[in-house]
């Protein structure tokens, strides 16, 4: 199944970055939102993105120029039927994405493949609404999408053999590597990721150790490149709350029960980096622990 023309759906941070990756692979990209400000600020954010890439010498001005004329922003979801594939990278709400699904299907070409970036949503259950659950799948790309070298590809249970073998081909020409994960709430990253998150607030919230020495901790003490509440701020404290509470709902095991600091933070409003104020608090010149 030859697949030239990507239709990504949500153009937020996620819908952003694969639309780069895509463009710069050579595939035609159709990007849609409904928001017209959410479109212009991915389209500039995706041409300073692609020139910092120019200035550091990883792609040429000639490759940007070619990239950037090949990604169309639309707010007319029928604009994403003639494509190939389609990704949905819109907000992270089931109800959401069944609408976007509902309201496609009938301008979908038979042969195109449908995909979710959902980090947490059953693709099973997403595929089932749909007219065509074994060409659908999960297409989970890691943040940022331009520098992480992760794709984790979800079989629903319907899933059929040329789909995912179609989607294998699309990771692998941009450059990146597939993990193969079977439908479980959270799948391989997060399933892995958000416990031990979870479990480094707990480690605050119980006293053993402070913000600095818990980052510090695991940076110096098990490799790791950022620290777990450092981690925490950057992917969002609402998104890691939203994910333990799906482990928790989907696996009915108290292991996964979401840190009642965790779940403070969020209701504070302090989510991390996005909102200046986190486990650390970002709004002086350099981060400060708030804890
Ligand atoms: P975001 O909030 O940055 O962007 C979502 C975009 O979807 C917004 O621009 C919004 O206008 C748009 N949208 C909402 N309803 C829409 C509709 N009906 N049609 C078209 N567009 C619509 O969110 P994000 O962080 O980019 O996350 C998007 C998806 O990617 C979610 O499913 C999330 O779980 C997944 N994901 C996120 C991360 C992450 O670290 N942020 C990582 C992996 C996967």
């Amino acid at each position: 199944m030859e697949i030239q023309k990507v239709g990504v759906i949500g153009a937020g941070q996620m819908g952003n970055g694969i639309a780069h990756v895509m463009a710069l692979a050579g595939y035609d990209v159709v990007l849609n939102d409904v928001s017209q400000p959410a479109l212009d600020s991915a389209m500039s954010l995706i041409h300073k993105n692609m020139e910092r890439q120019a200035s550091k010498g990883k792609i040429s001005d000639a490759e940007v120029k070619a990239a950037l004329s090949r990604v169309i922003p639309s707010l007319t979801l029928a604009d994403v039927g003639a494509t190939d594939l389609v990704i949905e990278a819109a907000t992270e709400r089931e109800t959401v994405k069944q609408a976007i699904f509902d309201d496609l299907l009938p301008h979908l070409q038979p042969h195109t493949i449908l995909t979710s970036n959902t980090s947490s949503i059953s693709i099973t259950r997403l595929a089932s609404r749909t007219d065509r659950p074994e060409r659908f799948m999960g297409f989970h790309f890691m943040n940022p999408v331009p520098v992480m070298q992760l794709v984790e590809l979800i079989r629903g249970i319907a899933t059929d053999e040329p789909t995912f073998k179609a989607c294998q081909e699309v990771v692998a020409r941009l450059g990146k590597t597939s993990a193969s994960a079977e439908d479980f709430p959270a799948f391989i990253v997060n399933r892995i990721l958000m416990p031990m998150i979870n479990e480094a607030v707990y480690t605050l919230y119980e006293g053993v150790g402070s913000v600095k020495s818990i980052d510090e901790s695991m940076k110096l003490g098990a490799n790791h490149p950022m620290g777990p509440l450092e981690l925490a701020d950057f992917i969002g404290l609402d998104t890691c709350l939203a994910i333990m509470n799906v482990l928790h709902d989907g696996l009915a095991d108290t292991k996964y029960r979401p840190c009642p600091l965790l779940t403070k933070y969020v209701e504070a409003g302090w989510l991390g980096r996005k909102t200046q104020r986190g486990f650390y608090d970002y709004r002086g010149e350099a981060p400060v622990p708030t804890r």
